[in-house]
């Protein structure tokens, strides 16, 4: 690890990633309206994430400095809350603009002016200010690939060749996908709520069915049930779909709350989410991920990601 001693000469580097709109991204996509811009309403928005407390979409803002050791031990030491989490790496103190707002005391002066350049409406909001500048995304998506069950787009990454170099991705998932993603707790993720929505339920049908591994408990093989009893098994699937699509969407009309009503919404309903990863679990997810005791749905996925991002050999990192 390069760790610098840093002079008070020293030029300090600083990098961030995202803008005051990603965190109303990453915050509406629990109603599935993530791509929407609209300047008034979005700062209001930010607004009421700060002051309640809905601070998870402030996780995908990623802040970075150059600091030598001595400055990371000594935010860690005055940090006073075993909850924050940030990292030292290559000569630079990574957090996010969660950790950042709550450790604002101890961050250097120029990081935070830089912050309130890239952030300046959230910046306003959390110094008690009225926002007059509002940053927006270049763009919504760098790049975008369909798996059979979805699809993962990159949103930005962060680089600078470090095991915490920083990705963020949009994921169309299966709801059983999605679980077995989420275990992975390394990072940040915003979902899509069906609390707060009911936009057009969509559903993963797979083209085969997959028979079940004697071997491993767990796993299927790469062998198919025959095609006349796959297809009358799929056509049932189909029907149960339509039939809880049905019930769902009586439910909805007779005023049932939506928490309740997605309930008969069965597992294979897609959702949506925000994942914000550091590099080293990244390659974790991917190691685990690629592996062929994995489900190849997930497996599907972690291979796009490769292809977008690559893989680090960080494994000796993480051992366990
Ligand atoms: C094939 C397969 C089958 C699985 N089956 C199941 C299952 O049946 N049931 C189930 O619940 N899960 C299951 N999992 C999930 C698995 O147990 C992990 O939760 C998941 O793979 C995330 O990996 P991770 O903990 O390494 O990643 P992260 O949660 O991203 O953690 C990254 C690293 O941080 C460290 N770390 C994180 N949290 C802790 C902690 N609390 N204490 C100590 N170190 C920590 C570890 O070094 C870890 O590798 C399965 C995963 C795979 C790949």
């Amino acid at each position: 690890m390069n760790i610098p001693k840093r002079g008070l000469s020293a030029r300090r580097e600083i990098h961030i990633m995202g803008s005051d709109q990603r965190i109303v991204r990453c915050a509406r996509v629990s109603f599935a309206k993530d791509e929407k811009i609209d300047k008034e309403r979005d700062i209001k928005l930010i607004s009421y994430l700060y002051k309640n407390r809905h601070s998870s979409p402030f996780e995908h803002i990623i802040i970075t400095y150059s600091a030598s050791w001595d400055e990371y031990v000594s935010i860690l030491e005055r940090a006073n809350n075993p909850a924050i989490n940030i990292h030292y790496s290559e000569g630079y103190i990574w957090l996010n603009f969660r950790h950042f707002v709550n450790l604002i005391s101890l961050i250097p002066q120029e990081v935070q002016t830089l912050v309130r350049e890239k952030l300046p409406a959230t910046f306003a909001i959390i110094e008690d200010k009225t926002p007059q500048e509002y940053s927006t995304d270049e763009r919504f998506l760098k790049e975008k690939y369909d798996a059979s069950c979805g699809w993962v787009g990159l949103v930005d990454k962060l680089e600078l060749n470090s095991k915490m170099d920083t990705y963020t991705f949009i994921v169309e998932c299966p709801l059983f996908v999605a679980r077995q993603w989420q275990r992975h707790r390394f990072g940040s993720y915003n979902e899509l709520s069906r609390r707060y929505t009911s936009i057009n339920p969509e559903f993963y049908i797979p083209k085969g069915l997959r028979s079940q591994s004697e071997s491993n408990k767990q796993a299927s093989i790469e062998e198919f049930l025959p095609q006349e009893i796959s297809s009358e098994i799929l056509n049932e699937i189909n029907s149960i779909i339509q039939q809880s699509l049905l019930l769902y969407q009586k439910m909805l009309s007779l005023n049932t709350a939506r928490e309740i009503a997605r309930g008969v919404l069965p597992l294979f309903l897609k959702t949506r989410f925000y994942w914000t990863v550091p590099r080293i679990a990244l390659d974790n997810f991917l190691s685990l991920r690629l592996h062929e005791s994995a489900q190849s749905e997930i497996r599907e996925f972690a291979a796009l990601i490769k292809n977008m991002v690559g893989q680090k050999d960080l494994n000796t990192l993480m051992r366990l």
